[in-house]
């Protein structure tokens, strides 16, 4: 077992060849920098050490996988129980015949997009407009351009809560609009993704249309998560957020962004609760101004400051 710590001298982990930092601060690499820390920052070796760890975590104790945190709002009190960070061991990105790109959950989009250019697979470069990891996007099925994971996975390994190593076809994952239905605790390792043959130009040439439009549109170098809203069906939500005039909205140090008004903006110290609120304002005004009900995209989690 690890040593308990000052952070929670009740809590003692099972072993683990990796490493597990007690209080681990996540504003350090959320892209919002802000937010409580971890109970436990949990980095497995490798999938077989991710598997025994959990296998023997007992099952009260909460698992929370994290990414790159493109996609999140980590409360002001931290996070229960563990938080799982793959290393970049687990970022390994392979061609597989028939046109298939084998991906570690800790690559990047882009970086399995690029992969895939080189490859001449066609299909994936909208991989290249999310700057997440491979993980987040199976677990939100992420998408842009008209293409999200659901179209292009065939395949993902999973370790579940409870320790076991399991490869999931496409259909077990419930997919609908940056939706899974993966259990909470259950880590995705890797994914199979299917492509077309391609022309490796023809590829670079759209890669390089997304990120032009990225940048022209989005608060790319800002601290943000990424569109805060989904869509609602038929509907964009960045222009029912501007309809209902919270495009610049700011509440303490979080503003509505004046570029993109779907995305929340951290301007340098906005709480967790700052921008959260600021989330539930906006939600507020669309509502009374349109009737309609936005649903949050970004994943909140953790406990209130
Ligand atoms: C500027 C910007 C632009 C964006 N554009 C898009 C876009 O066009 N389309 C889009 O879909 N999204 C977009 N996003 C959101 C975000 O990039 C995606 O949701 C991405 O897939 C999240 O990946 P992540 O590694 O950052 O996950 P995180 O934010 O760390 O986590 C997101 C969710 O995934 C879970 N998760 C993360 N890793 C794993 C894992 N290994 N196993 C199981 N669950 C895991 C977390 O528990 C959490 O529920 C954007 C974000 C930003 C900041």
């Amino acid at each position: 077992m690890i040593s308990p710590s000052s952070a929670n001298a009740d809590r003692v982990l099972p072993p683990l060849r990796g490493t597990a930092e007690p209080g681990a601060r996540l504003g350090d690499f959320i892209w919002f920098r802000t937010g409580g820390p971890a109970e436990w920052l949990v980095r497995p070796a490798d999938v077989d050490d991710l598997a025994a760890f959990l296998g023997a975590l007992p099952p009260n104790v909460p698992v929370l996988p994290v990414g790159v945190g493109s996609n999140l709002i980590v409360r002001d009190g931290g996070v229960p129980g563990v938080v799982i960070r793959l290393p970049k061991s687990f970022g390994t990105v392979t061609v597989e015949p028939g046109n298939r790109l084998r991906a570690g959950a800790a690559a990047m989009g882009i970086t399995a997009a690029t992969a895939a250019r080189d490859a001449g697979i066609a299909g994936l470069e909208f991989l290249r407009g999310i700057p997440g990891s491979i993980g987040g996007a199976v677990r939100m099925n992420a998408g842009a351009y008209g293409r999200e994971v659901a179209d292009t996975l065939v395949e993902t390994t999973v370790v579940t809560r409870d320790g076991e190593v399991q490869v999931l076809p496409v259909s077990a994952l419930g997919y609908s609009y940056r939706h899974s239905a993966l259990a909470a605790g259950t880590v995705v390792v890797e994914a199979v993704f299917q492509g077309a043959s391609g022309d490796p130009a023809a590829i670079g040439a759209e890669m390089d249309r997304i990120a032009a439009e990225r940048e022209a549109s989005q608060p790319l170098r800002s601290r943000t998560g990424g569109s805060t809203f989904k869509n609602p069906p038929g509907q964009k939500a960045w222009a029912l957020i501007d309809a209902a005039g919270c495009r610049g909205l700011r509440q303490g140090d979080a503003q509505v962004s004046e570029k993109h008004c779907n995305f929340l903006l951290n301007l340098g110290n906005a709480t967790a609760a700052d921008i959260e609120a600021l989330g539930e304002e906006v939600r507020a005004r669309v509502k009374s101004y349109s009737g309609i009900t936005l649903q949050w995209e970004i994943e909140r989690v953790g406990k209130r400051g």
